[in-house]
């Protein structure tokens, strides 16, 4: 016993990470997500490789004292997606399937609130019990963490702050979820850009954007400053919710680094309810890694 895997399941590829019980990394593994056929061959590919990474550390299957997993979808109790466009799911028992495969304890959660949980094992939020995570990439996406807990939700969906309806202008812009005003349709990397396109007309990656603002460009440091403030509220709401010890941003855009956080800072502290006031926003430490060691997290237990 005392040996556990943490797996990251993307889109296009999966990564499995052996963990010992003290949270040391042993050996690595990645597979690609074959989404062919509805999806079928996904649980089995792990399954597979979860062996050969025991294999080659020699330990046996029966020292495997857990599996986590983190999905690209709602989940239900830690062990059900409902459903998962990408990988052509509908309702998928993934745990029982892995622990019948296994013979070891399995349990799943979102992928971004998975990643919430790494960062408060061994990332930037180590250390606290209560920690927001909002993760700006393609999306946004996020994860809740209270006394040590993801809070999944009743329907899988806890943690979606990407679709806070937080944009005040009456046009709206329309998210990939359906709805038109929605945080992530302007606090993304697709967000930041379509921003920027609406103010001057010209195409500019969300990264072009933040290096416009960064060197003092009026109309980039525009829409940086509109994202920084949306944001800034949507954690203020969050925090009267919630309370959480600290907030952490991660995701690519989060590579903008303290420029970003800095301006969500300003705007969160306006905003937050005064007598809670005094949370950080800092920065991701984990990378693409937080999504392993949330998982190996979650197989872990207390
Ligand atoms: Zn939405």
């Amino acid at each position: 016993m005392g040996f556990v895997v943490g797996v990251d399941l993307g889109g296009t590829a999966t990564k499995l990470a052996l963990f010992d019980k003290t949270g040391k990394v042993l050996n690595i593994g990645q597979v690609e997500t074959r989404t062919a056929d509805g999806g079928e061959h996904i649980l089995a590919d792990i399954s597979s490789e979860v062996r050969s990474l025991l294999t080659r550390e020699g330990i046996a299957l029966q020292q495997l004292q857990g599996i986590g997993v983190g999905v690209p979808g709602p989940v239900m109790d830690g062990r059900t997606v409902i459903r998962c466009i990408n990988l052509g799911w509908g309702q998928t028992d993934v745990a029982s399937f892995l622990e019948q495969e296994l013979g070891c304890e399995c349990r799943i959660g979102n992928d971004a609130n998975v990643a919430a949980l790494g960062e408060a094992w061994k990332g930037a939020s180590r250390g606290t019990h209560s920690s927001v995570m909002i993760t700006l990439g393609t999306g946004v996406g996020g994860g809740v963490i209270i006394n040590d807990k993801i809070i999944a939700g009743f329907r899988g969906g806890g943690g979606e702050v990407g679709h806070f309806p937080i944009h005040p202008g009456a046009e709206g812009r329309l998210c990939g979820c359906g709805n038109a005003h929605c945080l992530e349709a302007f606090a993304s990397a697709n967000g930041v850009a379509a921003s920027y396109l609406s103010a001057t007309g010209q195409h500019l990656s969300c990264r072009e954007v933040f290096d416009a603002a960064k060197s003092g460009e009026g109309k980039a440091l525009a829409v940086v400053d509109e994202m920084q403030h949306l944001l800034g509220r949507a954690l203020a709401y969050l925090a009267s919710a919630l309370d959480p010890e600290v907030f952490v941003v991660g995701g690519g855009v989060s590579k903008a680094g303290h420029f970003l956080v800095e301006g969500i800072q300003k705007y969160y502290d306006k905003y937050v309810f005064p007598p809670i006031k005094g949370a950080k926003i800092l920065l991701a430490e984990l990378g693409n890694e937080a999504g392993v060691y949330g998982a190996a997290k979650l197989a872990l237990g207390d």
